[in-house]
């Protein structure tokens, strides 16, 4: 077992943005030693942040069957919704399809593209 390193941690809390603080205490609370939820907390508290508010923001992330929440597969936050695509080869030829998540940042970027190129059979999905 790896002690605690509270310097560490402490170091890394004051670097991090508040967005990525908010969905660690969040989204990802149930991975996350005691401590440094303590430690995360009170960076917030420094900062003016009423994380409480941000709870709706999870309420919307997709989860696995043991109830954690799934990240984008872009960025740090959490996802709220998931589709197929293609994993490209030399960013050029679809190889095979592969499972991507997005954050409501990530999924808004797609949708928009999409519209822009004028396929609009994709639709949002529900979140479930
Ligand atoms: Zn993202």
């Amino acid at each position: 077992m790896f002690a605690f390193d509270r310097e560490r941690v402490e170091k890394n809390v004051e670097k991090a943005t508040t967005t990525d603080l908010v969905n660690r205490i969040t989204a990802y609370r149930g991975g996350m030693e005691p401590e440094a939820l303590e430690i995360i907390e009170a960076e917030l508290r420094r900062r003016g942040v009423d994380w409480h508010n941000e709870q709706t923001a999870v309420n919307e992330a997709l989860a696995d069957e043991t109830g954690a929440a799934l990240m984008c597969s872009f960025c740090r936050a959490p996802a709220v919704e998931q589709s197929w695509g293609w994993h490209w080869l030399w960013g050029k030829v679809p190889i095979f399809p592969r499972r991507l998540r997005y954050c409501r940042e990530h999924a808004n970027a797609l949708h928009a593209k999409r519209i822009a190129h004028g396929d609009e059979s994709t639709t949002r999905k529900p979140i479930t």
